[in-house]
Parts: C-alpha cells; structure tokens; sequence
C-alpha cells in the first residue's frame, strides 16, 4: 500500500495503522534527522555515465533517499580483508599498498559525489553542525565511514590522514584478521593476536588524538574490550545487533553492550536479515528444490550466516534473462515449499526495544547496511525508510527519543570524540 505525502513510502505495517498515527510519524519523520551510519558504495557507480543521482536498481541512491525522507547518510571506505594464503604479500608493503589505493578510490569517488556530480543535491559533512546546516537547506548530508583498517598498513600517519579525508570513523578490522586487530570471524577460524596487535593499540591512541570514531562492529569481542581499556573517548558499533536475540559472531552480547554504554558510546542496530532474526531451517523439500536450482544457474552455495555477501551479488551476473527466468523458478518454490519468512522492520525494533532497555536510550541508532548485505521486509531500500519511523511511533517512541536513536545519539559521541581530541592534543 503506497500513501500520498512527503515520502512516497509502502506500508509494511500488519495489522494497519490508523491515519492520525501516521500523520504523527510523518511530522515527526519530517523534523529529525534522519541519519544512516552504514551504506555501502561501489566506485563503478560515481562516474558521468552511472551515478548515484539516478534511480539505479540498488538499494540506495539520491532519488531513493529524498523519497525516504533520509537526512544523511555514512558512506562506507570499505576494503575487504585478504590473506596470505590468498595473497601471499597481503601483510607486505606491496599488498598495504593495493588495500591503501582502493581506499584511496572511495574516498575520491564519494567527494566526486559531493563536489561535481551532485553538489546541488548533497554535500559533505564534517561536524554534527555540518549535518543539521545542510538539512536545513534541504540538502542531503554525506558522511565517511571507513570500514577496515587494513589500508592503513603500518603507517600510523594514515589515521590523520583518513581523518582530512573526511573520514569519521574507523573499524581496525573486517571479515578476517588484520595487522590492527582480531576479526569476530575468528569464532570460527581462530584467533591471531587474542584482541588487539600491538601496532593496533598505537592506531587507538592515535584514533583518540585525531579525533576518529572507533568503531567495533567487526572485532572481535576481545579486540572491543580492550578497545575500552585503552580509548579515551567513546567507541561505537556502526552496524551491528543484540547477540541475545540473534547468536551470531557479528552481534554485541549483553555483557559488550553495557561495556559500551560505560564508555558513553552507542550501537547502530542494522537491518541485516541474518544478524536480526535466527531463521528456522528450510525443509528438505525445500533445500533439495532450491539445490537444484542453483545448479540450473552455476550459482554458488549461500554464504554462512554472518558472512558478508549475499545471493545477489551472483545473481547480479546474470543477464536479465536468465535472471528473469530464476526468479519465476523460485517464485514456483516459495509457493509450493515456503520458507522462513525474512527478517522485517518488527524484527529490526526488537532488537531496538532490546537494547534500549539494557543500556538506555541514548546509547542505540539505526542503520540499514544496504548495499552491503542490508535490508529486510519493509526498509529493504533507502526509500522505505519511514516504515521504521512509523514502527517506533507505533511502539510509543516520543519525538525526542526518535531523534536520538535516528542519529542524536551517534553525532553525540562525533561531537564528543572530536572535543576529547582537542583536549588530548592541548595537553601533549
Ligand atoms: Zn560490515
């Protein structure tokens, strides 16, 4: 059901809601700033002929976003983790070297973005006054994730570096471990360092001076905690969820997320399927059809749950054809061997309401991962954003405690990282 008004947004509420509910939703999905601290970005889509100013067929882009009423938005520096098994010199100057150039390209992609492709549409931003000044205008504000430390290779340098670059927060690991730091992958493939590397807790010291979020939505658990004995300002996770509900290696347990809220921190709950809901297993019936399938079109097994990646990144290889004719076979399957239904906007809140009564308000954001595995049932792309809104004013969230948790909170602990590096650097 698509409502008129200043989104153009589907209902994906059950059972419905009544009007005034969402007239309420909308003033105040309108007021606050709707911040997303996880997006991620492919350098092929910032160029004259593709860019994120088109409705493109991801999850998110500038048309997607002003339809969702979306304030501002991470942009994420990702670069994945190799080994040496993979690459032999991947802890070597040469492979830093590599990881340092794809960071590099992000970085310039995204302010090719701000400055010449859209300027007139979105802008960067440094500060949370940056933020509250371009939605003011009626612009959309880009912020910079990083999202592994690798890049950095053994320069420590390169963290102010990231830093001028606009960059305003870093996780020292991703899927795999790094020089920086132990990955939560590790659960299952062992650890290398048992928390942090000794040139890992120099880049903390470092983040804490110039300023840089520390983000632990990949670490391990040990790696966080340590991360807590050392930093001097607060640390967030920018994309992660309650282990409690959902027992994967990417979600924080309880005894991390009070940790995090001692250091005045916060979690950005991500809707990510697989971190926000344990689906009951598939039937054999139904692995033995969808087996079949895969075959029918070379695609690989799935990823195990909690591994970045997903389906779609295979299926995007497919010419339309081909992928037309997969997705009617799989339609055929859904309707004679359901599955466990996906994750959806209620499951997200859950994990919210959670999380919120464990260590309080101020400490929990939102987040959607789209493009990086993200979304799920109602805000499975960035122009069904206010289905989470409507869902937090159903649940009885205030105007205020909306504001926090879509973004107050996280440019908070920005503002606060950025005055302790001030103090830390006025001191030496
Ligand atoms: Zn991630």
């Amino acid at each position: 059901m698509t409502l008129a008004g200043p989104f153009s947004f589907v209902l994906a509420q059950d059972p419905p809601i009544d009007a005034e509910l969402i007239k309420k939703a909308q003033a105040i999905h309108e007021r606050v700033i709707i911040l997303d601290s996880h997006v991620d970005i492919a350098v092929a889509n910032f160029t004259g002929e593709r860019n994120y100013t088109e409705r493109l067929d991801n999850q998110f882009n500038l048309p997607k976003m002003f339809d969702g009423g979306v304030s501002a938005v991470f942009l994420v520096v990702y670069v994945g983790q190799t080994t040496e098994a993979r690459d032999p010199d991947a802890f070597k100057r040469s492979g830093y070297e590599r990881a340092y150039g794809a960071a590099i390209e992000k970085f310039e992609a995204i302010h090719r973005l701000t400055k010449e492709l859209a300027p007139d549409k979105i802008e960067l931003a440094l500060t949370s006054d940056d933020v509250r000044r371009i939605k003011a205008k009626g612009k959309k504000a880009a912020l910079i994730g990083v999202e592994n430390g690798y890049p950095i290779g053994e320069e420590i340098g390169r963290v102010k570096e990231f830093f001028d670059r606009g960059g305003r927060y870093l996780s020292l690991s991703h899927n795999g471990h790094s020089q920086l730091s132990d990955s939560n992958t590790g659960e299952r493939d062992g650890w290398k360092w048992n928390g942090l590397s000794p040139l890992g807790k120099q880049v903390i010291a470092e983040m804490n001076k110039v300023g840089l979020m520390i983000d632990v939505s990949h670490p391990s658990k040990a790696s966080m905690m340590q991360t807590l004995e050392l930093s001097k300002a607060p640390i967030i996770a920018s994309h992660s969820a309650v282990r409690a509900l959902c027992d994967v290696s990417r979600n924080m347990d309880d005894e991390q997320l009070l940790a995090l809220k001692k250091s005045g921190g916060v979690m950005q709950v991500v809707a990510y399927s697989g971190f926000i809901k344990m689906p009951k297993p598939d039937s054999s019936e139904r692995m033995a059809a969808l087996a079949t399938l895969r075959r029918e079109f070379n695609l690989p097994e799935p990823p195990p749950r909690g591994q970045r990646g997903n389906m779609r990144l295979a299926l995007a290889q497919l010419t339309a054809e081909r992928r037309e004719e997969f997705e009617n076979k799989l339609a055929v399957i859904d309707k004679e061997y359901p599955g466990d239904p996906p994750a959806s906007v209620k499951d997200l809140i859950d994990h919210i309401d959670y999380a919120v009564k464990l260590i309080g308000l101020d400490h929990v954001g939102i987040t959607s991962d789209f493009d990086g595995g993200g979304g799920i049932t109602g805000w499975n792309d960035a122009s069904e954003t206010f289905n989470v809104t409507l869902e937090l004013v159903r649940r009885g969230y205030t105007e205020e405690q909306i504001g926090k948790l879509w973004g107050g909170n996280l440019l908070r602990v920005m503002d606060e990282v950025q005055r302790i590096a001030s103090e830390l650097r006025k001191t030496e």
